[in-house]
C-alpha cells in the first residue's frame, strides 16, 4: 500500500496522472477541488459558504478542508493519492498527524504554460470528462465524445481567477514543497513532458521502491 501526495500548479496534469495510477494500482484518487465543487453544485451549507472563495481562486478555510479530508482518509486500505491537498503548511502538519505519506510528487510547470492550458480547458457538463482545446480536443467542437453533452469552462478558469490561483500556489503551496523536501519525500517531475512519459517515470519510482 502506498500513500501519495500530488503537488503542482493547476494545469500541471495531476488529475491525469492520478487517473493513470488509479487504473493501474487501484489507488483511491482524492481530488479535494472536485469535492468542493460538488458541494457548490449541490448547494450544501458548505457549498454556499465556499462558492465565492473558489470562484475567486482563493484558498478555502482549513477547517472546512480538514472536515472533508478526514472522511476521505479514514478506512484507507488500498492506498491513496491526495490531489490538491495539502496546499499550505498547516494542512501538511494536519496530514502528518493522520497518515503516513510515502512520496510527494511535484509536477513542475511554468506559470505561462499553466495559464495557456487552463484557458483551453473544457469539461463535460454531464460526465465531468475533461478536454483541452490545445492537446486533448473533443471530436466535435464543445461536445463530449462520450455522452454527447455540452462542454463548459470552469468559473475559476478565467484569466483573473487563474492568476489568483497561481499567486496562492507560489505564496502557500511552495512552502509545502520545502516541507516535504526536508523529509526526503519529494520527487520532481517535469510536467511539460507528454503525460505517458511522466506516467512511466512515476511507475519507475514506485516500483523501484517496491511500495505498491
Ligand atoms: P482545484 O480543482 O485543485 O483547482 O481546486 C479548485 C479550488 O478549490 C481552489 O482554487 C481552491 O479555492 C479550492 N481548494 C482546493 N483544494 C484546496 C485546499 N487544499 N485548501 C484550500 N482550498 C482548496
Amino acid at each position: 500500500m502506498v500513500n501519495l501526495v500530488f503537488v503542482g500548479i493547476q494545469g500541471s496534469g495531476k488529475g491525469t496522472q492520478a487517473q493513470f495510477l488509479n487504473n493501474k494500482y487501484g489507488l483511491k484518487h482524492v481530488n479535494i477541488g472536485s469535492l468542493l465543487r460538488l458541494h457548490v453544485k449541490k448547494k450544501t451549507k458548505i457549498g454556499r459558504e465556499i462558492q465565492s472563495t473558489i470562484e475567486n481562486g482563493k484558498l478555502v478555510d482549513d477547517d472546512i478542508i480538514f472536515y472533508l479530508i478526514k472522511k476521505e482518509i479514514q478506512n484507507n486500505n488500498d492506498g491513496l493519492i491526495l490531489d490538491g491537498f495539502p496546499r499550505n503548511v498547516s494542512q501538511a502538519n494536519y496530514l502528518q498527524e493522520k497518515i503516513k505519506i510515502d512520496f510527494v510528487f511535484f509536477f513542475e510547470l511554468a506559470d505561462d504554460i499553466a495559464m495557456k492550458r487552463l484557458n483551453a480547458r473544457r469539461i463535460c457538463i454531464n460526465c465531468g470528462k475533461d478536454y483541452n482545446l490545445l492537446s486533448k480536443k473533443p471530436k466535435k467542437d464543445e461536445v463530449c465524445d462520450f455522452c454527447n453533452d455540452k462542454l463548459f469552462t470552469r468559473k475559476d478558469d478565467t484569466e483573473e481567477a487563474i492568476s489568483k490561483r497561481l499567486y496562492s500556489f507560489h505564496k502557500y503551496t511552495e512552502n509545502v514543497i520545502s516541507f516535504y523536501e526536508g523529509q526526503s519525500k519529494l520527487v520532481k517531475f517535469n510536467a511539460g513532458k507528454p503525460p505517458e512519459q511522466i506516467h512511466r517515470e512515476i511507475i519507475e519510482v514506485l516500483e523501484n521502491h517496491q511500495r505498491v
